[in-house]
Formats: structure tokens, C-alpha cells, sequence
């Protein structure tokens, strides 16, 4: 599993995903619905674009999830997480994240993988950033995702 917020997903999450299914058959990729973490887009929206963007990979499977990630894996049978690292920044959270999964669930394996060096710097928030002062992000996400931000993008210059 790779689990996350995808607020929105970037071509970071699209190549961890790839990537992922040289080393696996099938791959849930679980939308985070989270109350508690404010995200702007729906777990519905994050989904739906999530499915367009694999609507040909029938080896993937995305579904939201509103517990913990470890009681997921446990309901699917699922004994390997999968999670990105950027920089030196990430790993300390991460590792830390892994401890407390770790703990709750003795075999699950988590497994980091390193960042492509094109997408070191790309995380959904800077998107976000972007999107609503109207700046071109189509170069660090998939065309389905440029789609979704405009309309909120334009929201968001609204409000201000
Ligand atoms: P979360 O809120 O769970 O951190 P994110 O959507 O921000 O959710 O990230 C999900 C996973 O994808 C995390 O492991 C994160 O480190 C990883 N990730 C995010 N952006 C990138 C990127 N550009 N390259 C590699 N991994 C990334």
C-alpha cells in the first residue's frame, strides 16, 4: 500500500506509484480522509482523480480511508507500506511515522523510497500555492490534476 493525503497528487506520487509496481502485482493506493489535517481538496475529489490518472492500471487500486493506515492494511491483508522521501527533512518524520506503525503492527514492512531527482523539490502544498496565484503547474503534475486546480485555484483568488 501507499498510503498519503494527495493533496493534490504530484508527478512525485505518480513516479513512487510507478516505480512501486516494478516491485509489486497490485498496489492500493489509500487517499488519507482525515479530518483533523485540512486538505482543500475532498478524499471524493483526490479519489476521482487518483482513478482517472490509473484508469488503465487495473493493477492499482485507490480507495479513501478514514482510520489508521495500519488497521487498512490489516483488513486487506496487506504486509508492506510504501512511502516516499524527498530530503533529509522527510526521513525524520517518516521514521518516526514507522516507529508508531511499527508498534501497532509487529510485521508490517515499510519500506522508504527515495525521491526521482526531478521531483526532490515537489510537494503538494507548494501546488496549491502555485495553482491560486495562477502560476503554470503542469510541468509537476498530471494534466488530470491542472484540471481540478483551476476551478479551485480560481476560488481561492476570489476569496482573497
Ligand atoms: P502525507 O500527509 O501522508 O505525508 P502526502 O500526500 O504529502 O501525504 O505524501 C504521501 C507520501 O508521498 C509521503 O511518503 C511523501 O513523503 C511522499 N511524497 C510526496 N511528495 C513526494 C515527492 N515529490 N517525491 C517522492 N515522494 C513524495
Amino acid at each position: 500500500m501507499f498510503p498519503g493525503s494527495f493533496d493534490p497528487p504530484t508527478l512525485g506520487h505518480i513516479n513512487i506509484i510507478e516505480r512501486s509496481l516494478k516491485l509489486y502485482d497490485r498496489l492500493y493506493v489509500v487517499v488519507a480522509d482525515n479530518i483533523a489535517k485540512h486538505c482543500l481538496f475532498t478524499a471524493d475529489e483526490r479519489v476521482a482523480v487518483l482513478r482517472d490518472i490509473f484508469a488503465s492500471s487495473h493493477n492499482i487500486e485507490v480507495v479513501a480511508y478514514d482510520g489508521l493506515m495500519v488497521n487498512f492494511a490489516r483488513e486487506h491483508g496487506i504486509g508492506v507500506m510504501i512511502r516516499g522521501v524527498r530530503a533529509v527533512g522527510d526521513f525524520g518524520y517518516e521514521f518516526e511515522l514507522a516507529m508508531t506503525n511499527k508498534q501497532m503492527m509487529q510485521d508490517l514492512e515499510v519500506l522508504f523510497m527515495p525521491t526521482d531527482p526531478n521531483y526532490f523539490m515537489l510537494r503538494s502544498s507548494q501546488i496549491k500555492e502555485m495553482a491560486a496565484f495562477g502560476a503554470d503547474v503542469s510541468r509537476l503534475v498530471p494534466r488530470q490534476v491542472v484540471e481540478l486546480l483551476k476551478t479551485k485555484g480560481d476560488m481561492k483568488i476570489k476569496e482573497n
